[in-house]
């Protein structure tokens, strides 16, 4: 009897470190099981009318000594670009209300995700550009990106996510109420929650909360899948009620792309909870631009001005940025009115540019 205890403890720890060591991880995000949105009466939501406009502030970190700059200005700016074509769709929008070069080889390089948290520009979201971030001791594909958490007013990211694989409005989404498409379904330790079946009848209360993603078992039915294609051929992958699963293999929130799959859609439902939970959490409500703003009767010289308007910014009279001041204006529609005057020395810079969110 207890030859053979030992003998399933051996088994159990070999299969465990198996499934742990054969983990793709993709961003490092945790979760939790409990759904946010599910503490507030639906009939109680706060529904926001118009675009919602999210100030959006990019750090983009190189060493102590200006070496390993993670990404360029532009490359940070132009996958912004693509997300904001993405998010456009649920009627949500990225506007930069400032870029900043920082050295830092501590945060360059990798540290805790929580750890930025100090480094956080007010008022705008945060993006973290980093050369390397942390990665988790079990991944074998690597980490790309980590939300702090499933709601979040920063993110942190690395050249090596961009692109294809998508991985900052992957971060975006968590950062605006998402969680992983194979939450509880998928197994992973990091993912905690219950299994969504197969014909999505548990799909508000369990796996990712959102009814019309489709359930995903992820890496849980075994590894042996390559070149985008499910279902798995071996073993059989198969519910609590003995159907088949068919995830939506191109969904932004899933970790597909470990198995060559692009991501490119967002659910009707996942637009749908990432403006509730804009319109529903504190902290999100209050990265959003106004539609409309006057900027007046001060002079700034020094630091970032971070101004941004869905549809329409006046500045001046009397608005004056001079000497150091970084300022960046930003609405569809930019009004100079007489008395607003920019002065910038050379450590200085002020951009008027309209705004991609129309
Ligand atoms: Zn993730």
């Amino acid at each position: 009897m207890k030859k053979r205890s030992i003998f399933f403890l051996i088994c159990s720890l070999l299969l465990f470190s198996k499934t742990r060591a054969q983990y793709l991880r993709e961003c490092g995000t945790p979760s939790s099981s409990h759904d946010f949105l599910k503490d507030i009466p639906s009939h109680e939501y706060n529904r926001l009318p118009g675009q919602k406009v999210i100030k959006m502030f990019v750090v983009i970190y190189r060493d102590n000594n200006g070496a390993n700059q993670a990404m360029t200005e532009a490359e940070v700016l132009e996958e912004i670009r693509v997300a904001d074509s993405v998010y456009n769709i649920g009627n949500i929008c990225f506007t930069v209300v400032g870029v900043e070069l920082r050295n830092s080889t501590t945060y360059n390089n990798p540290i805790f995700p929580q750890n930025y948290s100090s480094e956080i520009v007010s008022d705008a979201f945060t993006v973290f550009v980093v050369n390397n971030v942390y990665d988790e001791p079990d991944s074998l594909s690597g980490v790309f990106g980590w939300s702090p958490g499933v709601v979040a007013t920063y993110m942190i990211t690395k050249k090596a996510g961009f692109g294809t694989r998508r991985t900052f409005i992957h971060e975006m989404g968590h950062a605006l109420g998402l969680d992983h498409t194979f939450k509880g379904t998928g197994h992973d330790a990091n993912n905690l929650g219950c299994d969504e079946l197969a014909d999505g009848s548990n799909g508000t209360t369990c796996g990712d909360f959102v009814q019309d993603t489709p359930a995903d078992p992820y890496q849980r039915c075994g590894t042996t899948i390559s070149g985008c294609s499910f279902p798995y051929t071996a073993p059989a992958c198969k519910d609590a009620n003995n159907q088949s699963y068919n995830p939506q293999m191109t969904n932004y929130m899933s970790y597909w792309p470990n198995y060559d799959c692009n991501r490119t859609t967002f659910t009707t439902n996942q637009y749908t909870r990432m403006q509730d939970a804009i319109d529903n959490n504190a902290s999100l409500t209050a990265l959003l631009a106004p539609n409309t703003k006057t900027v007046s009767n001060a002079t700034i010289s020094s630091g970032f001005v971070k101004e941004a308007a869905v549809s329409s910014i006046t500045a001046g009279p009397n608005y004056i940025l001079n000497s150091s001041v970084k300022a960046r204006i930003t609405s569809s529609q930019i009004i100079l009115v007489p008395g607003f005057l920019a002065q910038p020395n050379n450590a200085g810079i002020i951009i008027i540019t309209p705004s991609l969110c129309q």
